[in-house]
């Protein structure tokens, strides 16, 4: 999916304000009606019909009809500039370059931030599998779709930001966390490729166990990756091996700990056996190698990823793989990833940080930081 960083060009104090009320109406209404949105955004019911029709040729909105009203919800490329919008003000990007990723669930950026330095963007993009494959898009839409891919996009982002934070802090090799809003998490940029692109290695034995010791590790402070695999195990130059993608990792407590520790473990024997003809009859064992010494699952909750948004993100990617839609991948080698071509990316290096900066006070209570209302079900 294209980021439509040009967007963030041409924005009026308005449009923000109708998007952000939309954004707000959504917490408690599927397909938020024109009232709705003109109480929250303090705009004149009759005055908001513009600039609604403007984003929805911008495709920031859509409309849609309930059987007793027409009303509006946001789109992707909306939340993503709702999002975009706040990390820039914070700093923390200012210019989207290249699309490098585009995994099943996440579209990946490029970015430079207000101190010029390079960084990546992770967009979050939950019920993308669930609908890919839904020829008719209005079920996408529906209004009883209940938990949103809004809503689960958010849950992912906020969980893999608050393991990397705790993950990094402990010295375990990930890419630093930077900054995270709605769906978008900012982090490190790894000059590192993932253990699927590489051929040929020196000694696969050496990198082996340092895999290994590091689900060992990651048990033994009470963690489980979860998605343990070549695709999320990026490696330096100098052989080492940076672990990515946290949405789905689990406590060392949970119910199908061994199961998924196993999983883990096995993912590596295979894809080292098929693919470096490694194999070693070494290998962790979650009764004798897991035991924990470190609560670093506590810690992660502790830090506002709550149990609760744990079980309703776990009980989505649960079903979505009951679907066939697993997550944990086992692509044969050869598929390589579709990235768009250069013209499907637009680039931004100058959108305006300060449009739409102007609010006044009424409008605190439709501020878009999302951090405050952790808990709310929308
Ligand atoms: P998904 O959840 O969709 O699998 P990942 O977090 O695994 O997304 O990222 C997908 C791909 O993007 C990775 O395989 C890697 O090539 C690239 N990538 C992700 N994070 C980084 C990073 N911090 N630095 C460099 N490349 C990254
Ligand atoms: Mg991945």
């Amino acid at each position: 999916m294209k980021l439509d960083a040009k967007a963030m060009r041409y924005m009026s104090t308005e449009d923000f304000r109708v998007l952000t009320a939309i954004e707000i109406g959504s917490r408690n209404h599927d397909i938020v009606p024109a009232t709705l949105i003109s109480q929250l955004s303090h705009l004149r019911s009759g005055g908001i019909n513009k600039f609604i029709t403007d984003l929805i040729k911008r495709k920031l909105i859509a409309s849609e009809s309930t059987s007793k009203y027409v009303g509006y919800k946001l789109v992707y490329a909306g939340y993503d500039y709702l999002a975009l919008k706040t990390l820039s003000k914070r700093g923390s990007v200012a210019s989207v370059g290249n699309q490098i990723g585009v995994g099943k669930e996440s579209d990946i950026f490029v970015i430079a931030g207000d101190n010029e330095e390079q960084a990546v963007l992770k967009l979050h993009r939950l019920g993308r599998l669930s609908f890919r494959n839904v020829k008719n898009k209005r079920d996408y839409f529906r209004p009883d779709q209940s938990p949103s891919w809004m809503y689960m996009s958010r849950l992912s982002a906020m969980k893999e930001f608050a393991f990397m934070q705790v993950l990094h802090q402990h010295g375990f090799p990930v890419p630093k966390p930077i900054d995270q809003n709605r769906h978008c998490i900012v982090m490190e940029l790894l000059d590192a490729h993932p253990l699927r692109q590489i051929e040929k290695i020196g000694e696969p034995g050496k990198l082996y166990s340092e895999l290994m010791d590091l689900i060992v590790r990651l048990a033994k402070h009470g963690l489980i990756h979860g998605d343990f695999n070549e695709f999320n195990i990026l490696v330096r130059d100098d052989g080492s091996p940076i672990l990515i993608d946290f949405p789905q990792m689990v406590s060392t407590s949970h119910a199908n700990a061994e199961f998924y520790f196993n999983r883990d473990v096995d993912c590596i024997r295979t894809f080292f056996k098929r693919r470096y003809g490694y194999e070693s009859v070494l290998y962790p064992k979650f009764a004798l190698d897991a035991n924990k010494e470190f609560d670093l699952d506590v810690q992660v909750a502790a830090s506002g990823f709550t149990k609760k948004d744990q079980s309703q993100l776990e009980s989505f990617l649960e079903s979505e793989q009951a679907d066939g839609l697993a997550h944990n991948n086992d692509d044969d080698d050869n598929e390589e990833e579709e990235l768009p071509s250069d013209e499907e990316i637009v680039y931004a290096d100058d959108y305006d940080k300060d449009e739409a900066g102007s609010r006044d006070s009424k409008d605190a209570d439709t501020e878009d930081d999302e951090d405050q209302d952790d808990d709310e079900d929308n």
